[in-house]
């Protein structure tokens, strides 16, 4: 079936793509392993050239590349340009400190000398989504480019102009032939590839039942796996909380990306002495967004991606609604023939709820009201996810003693949750494992190997 890329502010089909055969697939493996020989070899300080000279390429083109994530996916283009910008200093900070984070770790044993040498894989799979197709690419593959593996890219069916762009960038950017490839594959074609001995591990961002298919799979083959899975981060505000800046970065924390991130807030856990200002402060800043066209300046928040994500969480909201759920501000699914939906604010969550239970993909606003902090703390963990969170609070120290016990991947204080090159990225329970970004991501598809010399 052919790979489509359509608009989903408009609806319109702008290019189809023929998916790359079983044996372009089989070449491009076998490109990425020859690759890989001489690639390894290279030294840090060449990988690290043309890794700035990405960084540059995406710089010079940002306004180009942005435009056909906004064509793609929905991205008010001013965001998408951040994106790419963003693209371009996980290129600089790897380019930076690749070599630190892999050089030789000496240890103290009985041996004369013994040390931990970081080595390479080899052909790393990147499966990756749609919500930031610059930047959930980028951020695996400076680093696996920099540790000196090769990469191949499956990325979503709905991004396929992305995935060809960041292959043309790394050719810009001069690098060695076949490093970066993109496969031009559906989800079906993903098993073979995991399969093929040349593979080594895969990383994957996306849902839930995605990575653990993936996961099973790559565990049959003993092979590696990094998941970054879904969320539902709570974003819990104290009574001694500043509530006009809390408030102001729900609204934001909710609507980053139209409501589409892994790490956007999606339940907000409000102390009772304070529920109603924060609400109504929530709720005044939420509705005066704009939403329109993503190519224009005025527009806040676009279409979602696709209108069957419109679709299923207008499901969620109505079957929330049905157990019980109030509305707070009113909006969902424009209509059947538009990926459009407009912001909203549910009350009176409770257990049972998909806006309690499950991830809600989109600009809906779980509203949880609790009596003091430990029943808040107690509310962030009665969740299948664990990927971040944040606690808003004026008291920085009661601030760090409740993220300590919110079970995620990451706490955020007084701040909102967002991935930066420097601090590692990723989840635990059904947000997955494993971390990207800093010196751990690095190190995760790398052989840690042990040399002792006697
Ligand atoms: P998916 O998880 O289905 O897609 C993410 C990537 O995984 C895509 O490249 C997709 O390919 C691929 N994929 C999906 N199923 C399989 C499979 N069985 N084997 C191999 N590869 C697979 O996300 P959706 O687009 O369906 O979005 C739905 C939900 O996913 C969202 O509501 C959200 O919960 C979650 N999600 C989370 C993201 C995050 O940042 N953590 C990002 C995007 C989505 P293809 O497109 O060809 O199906």
């Amino acid at each position: 079936m052919a790979i489509e890329t359509r608009n989903p502010a408009t609806n319109e089909l702008i290019k189809t793509f023929e998916p790359d055969t079983t044996e372009e697939v089989q070449r491009k493996i076998e490109a990425a392993d020859k690759a890989f020989q001489s690639w390894r070899k290279v030294s840090f300080d060449k990988r690290a050239k043309h890794m700035n000279k990405q960084a540059e390429v995406l710089e010079k083109g940002a306004e180009k590349y942005g435009r056909i994530i906004s064509l793609e996916m929905g991205k008010p283009l001013k965001d998408a340009i951040a994106e790419i910008k963003k693209c371009a200093l996980v290129c600089r900070y790897y380019a930076d400190s690749a070599a630190e984070f892999m050089k030789d770790e000496e240890i103290n044993s009985a041996a004369s000398r013994s040390l931990i040498s970081y080595e390479p894989l080899g052909i790393i799979l990147a499966v990756m989504p749609w919500n930031f197709p610059f930047w959930q690419a980028y951020r695996f593959l400076a680093p696996a480019l920099m540790a000196g593996n090769v990469g191949v890219l499956k990325h979503a069916s709905n991004v396929p102009q992305c995935a060809l762009a960041i292959e043309e960038i790394v050719r810009e950017a001069g690098f060695p032939d076949d490093v970066f490839q993109t496969l031009l594959i559906g989800s079906k074609e993903v098993n073979a590839v995991i399969e093929h001995p040349l593979v080594r591990a895969v990383t994957l961002t996306g849902s839930e039942g995605a990575g653990s298919k993936i996961a099973e799979k790559a565990g049959q083959q003993i092979k590696k796996t990094v998941l970054e899975l879904g969320g539902s981060d709570p974003f819990i505000v104290l009574e001694d909380a500043d509530i006009e800046e809390a408030a102001e970065f729900a609204v934001r924390a909710r609507m980053i990306n139209t409501g589409q991130s892994c790490i956007a807030a999606k339940r907000f856990i409000v102390v009772e002495s304070v529920a109603d200002t924060f609400l109504q402060k929530m709720k005044d800043k939420m509705a005066s967004l704009r939403t329109g066209n993503p190519l224009e300046e005025e527009c806040d928040y676009g279409p979602l991606a696709r209108k069957d994500l419109a679709e299923e969480l207008q499901k969620q909201v109505d079957q929330s609604i049905k157990k019980g759920a109030t509305v707070v501000l009113d909006g969902g699914h424009v209509n059947k023939d538009s990926a459009y939906f407009k912001p909203m604010i549910l009350r009176d969550v409770k257990p049972g709820m998909p806006a309690y239970d499950e991830e809600m993909f989109g600009p809906v606003a779980a509203i949880m009201v609790a009596k003091d902090e430990d029943e808040a703390i107690k509310i962030a963990n009665d969740n299948r996810y664990g990927l971040a969170g944040a606690v808003w609070t004026r008291d920085k120290e009661r601030g760090l003693r409740v993220a300590r016990q919110v079970e995620t991947g990451a706490m955020f204080v007084n701040a909102m949750v967002a991935s930066s090159p420097e601090v590692p990225f990723g989840g635990i329970k059904k947000s997955g494992y494993g971390r990207e970004l800093s010196y751990l991501g690095i190190r995760e598809f790398v052989n840690q190997k042990s040399i002792w010399i006697g």
